[in-house]
């Protein structure tokens, strides 16, 4: 049959965006169909009153290469920005009290042990408990375990609470006990491996000596925010390759291709979250449904307040903070967003952005818009000690947004690509297989639409 288009794509995120303009280089006549009016997905920036306001995903990693070679293939080079340095560090909270994060950790352990054995963001205790870490015999047992089970058993219950559990939910906003660790940090294991130890692979791998000092440089954002990626990607697609404000409704398999809402093509890929995927491939295939419907996503949210920089001045110099969840409070993090990179405030303004619910506080995402910039305020104003009210304030919601990937991720994936490689022209991509973040969504849709042939 003669089809429509070449490619139909669903989503309009980062991923299903990076997709289109793959397809775009090729040749291929595409159809991107987006639920919601906006496109981005979890990539949103916000221009109002002269400042820029991420209110997605704010970072990204240069160490994993494919989201900033997107970004210079797209002729953004110049856009390009690095944390400040004049402002590099990032705070932790201890006993109700911000405290430095020690130079040369890395997410887990410490790579230079003298400003970590300085530093109060643990104690003495939990000090000589992460540092018998080079004596833990390896685990033999190959099978996957949970962050947690591994920081306790290589680094000890406080490296769990105090350094691992707020680190790593910055970045998933999930349970560190339900967290793979060979789906989300396989590079520690590999240390444990190859080096017997964590700590002693961070001292001697070529990868983490090649890291050493200072890494603010090893992340980038775009002068304009990463609505600025989403805006340069639309921009070299035609107007009729894309609808918006719409869901899909309906796949259906064909001879030779798919049909999506009345539209055909030989290939369809999917870049949506895998619970709309779940309802899409249901009425044809249910055991991938049902395989698709087991990912679990979580819920946050972000909160940016802005202040008189009077207000917050010498509080704020640093890149932020993060929170464990042992301090049981109302945010989880907290980014400066007016010190971190440049020019988003006017000169006598601090942006604040608090980081809100996730697996540790589900219940904040009941909590309305008031609700939520009141209790960020007030904990701003205890641990920045900011005595004046917000003077403006964007809440922004993220419903389903994080995939979870639990303990066995890896083997749900590779069950899940199984069962859906029975479906010729068939591909799908994003955040829900091998990495949540924005180079690993490029990457994603990079292979998928390669694949697709
Ligand atoms: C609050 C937050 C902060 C983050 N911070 C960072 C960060 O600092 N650095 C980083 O690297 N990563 C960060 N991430 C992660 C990263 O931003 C996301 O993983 C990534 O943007 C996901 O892109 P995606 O296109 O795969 O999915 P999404 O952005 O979720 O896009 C999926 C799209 O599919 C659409 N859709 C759903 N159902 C249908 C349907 N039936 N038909 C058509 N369309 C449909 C949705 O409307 C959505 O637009 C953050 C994520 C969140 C939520």
């Amino acid at each position: 049959m003669s089809h429509s288009y070449d490619l139909i794509i669903v989503g309009g995120g980062l991923t299903g965006l990076t997709a289109a303009y793959r397809a775009q280089q090729r040749g291929w006549k595409f159809l991107l169909l987006e639920a919601s009016e906006r496109l981005g997905g979890s990539l949103e920036t916000l221009h109002s009153d002269g400042l820029l306001q991420e209110l997605g995903a704010e970072s990204m990693v240069t160490a994993k290469p494919w989201g900033k070679d997107l970004i210079l293939e797209l002729g953004l080079g110049d856009q390009l920005v690095s944390p400040q340095p004049e402002f590099h560090k990032t705070l932790i909270v201890r006993g109700g009290q911000l405290v430095p994060i020690p130079e040369g950790l890395r997410l887990l352990a410490p790579s230079q042990w003298i400003p970590f054995l300085r530093s109060p963001a643990v104690s003495w205790l939990g000090k000589l408990r992460m540092g018998l870490e080079f004596f833990v015999k390896p685990r033999q047992d190959v099978r996957d375990e949970s962050l947690a089970s591994f920081v306790r058993r290589r680094l000890g219950k406080e490296a769990l609470e105090r350094i691992a559990q707020p680190m790593v939910a910055g970045i998933y906003t999930a349970d560190p006990e339900t967290l793979s660790m060979r789906a989300t940090l396989p590079q520690f294991l590999e240390y444990e491996r190859k080096y017997g130890s964590v700590c002693r692979g961070l001292l001697l791998s070529p990868e983490a000596r090649a890291s050493r000092g200072p890494r603010y440089h090893l992340f980038n954002s775009l002068k304009g925010g990463f609505g600025q990626l989403i805006q340069a990607l639309r921009a070299r697609l035609p107007d009729e390759s894309i609808r918006c404000g719409r869901p899909v409704g309906h796949i259906r398999p064909l001879e030779d291709g798919w049909q999506v809402d009345g539209e055909t093509a030989p290939r369809l890929l999917l870049a949506a979250p895998t619970y709309a995927m779940a309802d899409l491939l249901r009425p044809f295939d249910a055991p991938a449904a049902s395989l698709l419907q087991k990912q679990e996503y979580l819920s946050s949210a972000t909160v940016n307040l802005g202040y008189p920089l009077t207000a917050a001045d010498a509080a704020t110099r640093g890149y932020g903070f993060v929170v464990p969840a042992v301090e049981g409070r109302d945010i989880l993090a907290c980014t400066f967003s007016h010190r971190k990179y440049p020019e988003r405030t006017p000169p006598d303004m601090a942006l604040l952005r608090t980081y809100v619910g996730g697996a540790s506080r589900p219940e904040a995402m009941a909590w309305n818009d008031e609700e939520m910039i009141a209790r960020s305020h007030m904990e701003l104003s205890r641990l920045l000690k900011i005595g004046e009210p917000p003077i403006s304030a964007v809440v922004k919601r993220y419903v389903r947004a994080m995939p979870l990937y639990r303990v066995g991720h890896l083997e749900w994936l590779s069950t899940l690509e199984d069962c859906l490689a029975r479906w010729p022209g068939l591909g799908w991509a994003g955040n829900a297989y091998r990495g949540v973040g924005i180079p690993d969504c490029v990457r994603s849709a990079n292979e998928a639409v390669a694949r697709l042939g």
